[in-house]
């Protein structure tokens, strides 16, 4: 088992993977920005090192900085977390050429699934469901694009191959729309993400999201965890996720769960990873996928009783899984409530000081958060300050336990989104399960006016 490990984020997910090395007997340093010295993971770790200025660039992003912090400290492994650097290859290949073990899959894989186009190639290669499209980049020939639009039928949509957090996509329905829709795509995603390179897709219109996550090691071994339902979303943020989607059989969940088994088995994927899909009338559609953990991770956990993180640490340290496929079952329901310091109406983010703050409790209720009271929260990062989750025999026993929780949590000092995640508990298409990826917006648009 790696000896120490360098934790090279913040929040509630660093204080995650601190408990999963202690419980390992790995060491720990907390690496932190200076407004961040306050942090709770930062006070438990065994040491813990200063790496910049409060703004992520000068700190959690400061690749040079991160990695002197292992150097001085005599780390082994570097886990990124989410966010910051967790799917940055250049940082994956400069923690691997200066000696340590990155924590996550090979540079190559991250490169590869970073953009969009290799990673549908390689994905439609091992035999994974992609959405009907173009074969990669666009030409500029129109006659070519408006006949290929035509052959997959209205509505496409044009995706920028390097595009990311729903940024460099346009939504396409008729041929006077196409070729100018093309060429502004191209002009942005050149701008944004330095390359001009996009693709069309159909657009599907009611889909929900599905995701499949995945473990592989170093040994050839490759499972699937089940599926999640994230489908709750505001401008492609999710909100609520549940662990498994209502309505999806075992028969589908095996199926779809063996493909991106294999799949993983094909690319020499390592580590744990995430198959995105959008899910419509029964048939799964790879968008994309997560080469990290995921803020959603713990519904699974819950659901299967596998520690995610501690196989991470397990498979960087190059020990084979510690279980097999078979040993994956899927028991009860679990689902995660976001919280974030913001306006409940307006989305405004809302840091400030936590005067007070209580965790909820009782059978089923999991607080993955990293605030106490008299915790300021700073302005420099994401405003999630924690995530409930709740678990039950079956949906409907979760959805009142997490009723309970959301009642029961008190944040007092700043605003919070508990107000919203209270009204979707008792919300009747969530409760009946199964709503789509629009669902929330729609609300949204039809509360405020
Ligand atoms: P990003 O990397 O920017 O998050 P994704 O490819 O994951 O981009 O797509 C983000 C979101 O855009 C999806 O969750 C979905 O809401 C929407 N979307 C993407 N592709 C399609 C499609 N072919 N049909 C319908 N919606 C899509």
């Amino acid at each position: 088992m790696l000896d120490k490990v360098v934790i090279a984020n913040r929040g509630e997910i660093a204080l995650r993977i601190l408990r999963a090395c202690k419980e390992l007997g790995i060491k720990t340093v907390a690496v932190h920005s200076e407004v961040d010295r306050d942090q709770v993971h930062v006070k438990l770790a065994d040491e813990s090192v200063c790496i910049g200025p409060n703004p992520a660039n000068e700190s959690y992003l400061n690749i040079p900085a991160i990695i002197s912090a292992a150097e001085i400290t005599d780390a082994v492994g570097i886990h990124p977390g989410y966010g910051f650097l967790a799917e940055n290859a250049n940082f994956a290949e400069q923690v691997e050429k200066s000696g340590f073990v990155f924590i996550g899959p090979k540079p190559e894989t991250i490169n590869m699934m970073g953009d969009k186009i290799s990673a549908i190639k390689s994905m439609q290669d091992a035999g994974v469901p992609c959405v009907p499209g173009s074969d990669g980049n666009l030409s500029d020939d129109p006659k070519k694009n408006t006949k290929l639009a035509n052959k997959i039928g209205y509505p496409v949509i044009i995706k920028a191959a390097g595009g990311g957090g729903g940024r460099g996509m346009r939504v396409v329905h008729s041929d006077a729309a196409l070729i100018n829709a093309i060429t502004i795509t191209k002009t942005e995603a050149g701008n944004f993400f330095g390359n001009s390179e996009v693709y069309m897709e159909k657009f599907l219109e009611t889909p929900r999201h599905v995701e499949i996550q995945v473990l592989a090691d170093n040994h050839g071994n490759a499972i699937h965890l089940g599926e999640r339902d994230c489908s709750m979303q505001r401008r492609h943020q999710k909100v609520i996720e549940e662990s498994p989607a209502p309505g999806i059989t075992e028969k589908e969940r095996n199926k779809i769960g063996k493909i991106c088994a294999e799949a993983c088995k094909r690319i020499g994927y390592r580590g744990a990873g995430t198959f995105e899909f959008l899910y419509e009338n029964g048939e799964f559609y790879f968008i994309e996928m997560n080469t990290r953990v995921q803020v959603e991770h713990p519904v699974t956990e819950m659901v299967t009783g596998i520690d995610i993180i501690k196989e991470q640490l397990r498979i960087a340290s190059g020990l084979p899984l510690s279980i097999t496929q078979d040993d994956v079952k899927i028991k009860g329901h679990a689902i995660e409530c976001r919280i974030n310091a913001e306006d409940p109406k307006s989305f405004l983010p809302w840091p400030g000081k936590i005067d007070h703050y209580h965790a909820p409790g009782g059978p089923g209720v999991r607080v993955d958060s990293h605030i106490y009271s008299g915790y300021t929260i700073p302005p420099y990062y994401d405003s999630m300050i924690g995530k409930l989750i709740a678990y039950g025999n079956d949906r409907d026993e979760a959805i009142g336990r997490m009723r309970n929780a959301l009642h029961e949590i008190v944040v007092d000092g700043i605003r919070t989104n508990v107000p919203l995640q209270k009204e979707l508990m008792e919300d009747k298409a969530f409760q009946i399960g199964g709503t789509n990826i629009h669902y929330l917006e729609d609300k949204l648009e039809r509360l405020a006016e």
